[in-house]
C-alpha cells in the first residue's frame, strides 16, 4: 500500500514500435510499485472494435461514428497489477496482440475523434493514481506536464530482429522481412499523420537502446525518475 503523502509520480514514455516500450514500462512500474498504461492496447481495442463490427479501419466516418455512439467503450483494469484491456466489458487482452490488430490500430489512431475519446480516459486514468504512461503521444499530448518524459528509439532493423525473436520464442510462425515491412508502414503512418504524430517533446529524454542492454536501458530509466522524485 503506497503512503496517502507518497508523491503523485508521472512518468511519461514515448517511442515507435517495438522499441522496447513496453517492457521496460513494466519493469520500472514494478520498480516503483505504480501502475504501467499502455495506451497503445487502447488504440488497439477500437482497432479489433471496427474489425469486429465489419469496419474497415481506414472509414474515418464509419469509426469515429462507432466511437461517439458508444460502440467500442474501452476501459482497462488491473490484475495482479497488470493491464487487462476491455472492450465493452469483454477481456480482449490477448485478441488485440494479433499482428492485423496493430495495423488496423495505427489506421484508426489518425483519427480525431478517436484520439479525442481515448485521450480523455488516459488522462483520468493519470489523474486517479500514479503511473508510467507508454505510448505515441503521451510526453506530447495526454500528459505534457509529466516530470519525466522519455523517448525511447532504436534502429529499425534492431526493432525487427527483437520482434521476430519475441514471437519465435512464443512459437508464432514468423517472417523477419514481414516484420521489418509492417513496423516500417507503421513508422510511416504514426509519424506523418496529421493529428498527435509521434515525435519527441522537447523536454523528453532520448534513450537509443539499439546498443543497449534491457538492463542498462531500464537503469537509465530510473536514473532520470531519481533524479526528479528521488527515488
Ligand atoms: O503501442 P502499439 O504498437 O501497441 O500501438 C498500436 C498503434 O496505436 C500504434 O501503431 C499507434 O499508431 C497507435 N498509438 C497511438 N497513440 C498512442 C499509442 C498507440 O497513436 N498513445
Amino acid at each position: 500500500m503506497k503512503s496517502p503523502s507518497a508523491p503523485h509520480i508521472l512518468i511519461a514514455i514515448d517511442g515507435p514500435v517495438s522499441s522496447g516500450k513496453t517492457s521496460l514500462s513494466n519493469a520500472v512500474a514494478k520498480r516503483l510499485n505504480i501502475l504501467h498504461i499502455d495506451t497503445g492496447a487502447m488504440y488497439r481495442a477500437v482497432g479489433l472494435a471496427a474489425i469486429r463490427l465489419g469496419i474497415l479501419p481506414e472509414d474515418e466516418k464509419k469509426v469515429s461514428d462507432m466511437c461517439e455512439k458508444g460502440l467500442a467503450l474501452v476501459d482497462v483494469k488491473f490484475k495482479d497489477d497488470m493491464q487487462v484491456t476491455l472492450l465493452n466489458g469483454e477481456d480482449v487482452s490477448t485478441a488485440i496482440r494479433a499482428e492485423n490488430i496493430g495495423l488496423a490500430a495505427s489506421t484508426v489512431s489518425m483519427f480525431p475523434k478517436v484520439r479525442r475519446y481515448l485521450v480523455e480516459r488516459q488522462r483520468a486514468i493519470a489523474q486517479k493514481q500514479s503511473v508510467i504512461m507508454d505510448g505515441r503521444d503521451i510526453g506530447t499530448v495526454v500528459l505534457p506536464n509529466a516530470p519525466v518524459k522519455i523517448f525511447l528509439t532504436a534502429s529499425a532493423e534492431v526493432r525487427a530482429n527483437r520482434r521476430f525473436k519475441q514471437l519465435k520464442s512464443k512459437g508464432v510462425k514468423a517472417d523477419y522481412k514481414t516484420i521489418l515491412e509492417d513496423l516500417l508502414k507503421r513508422d510511416e503512418q504514426d509519424t506523418k499523420r496529421v493529428h498527435d504524430p509521434l515525435r519527441q517533446a522537447e523536454d523528453a529524454f532520448l534513450l537509443d537502446t539499439s546498443n543497449l542492454s534491457f538492463k542498462s536501458s531500464l537503469q537509465a530509466i530510473l536514473d532520470r525518475v531519481n533524479a526528479v522524485y528521488g527515488k
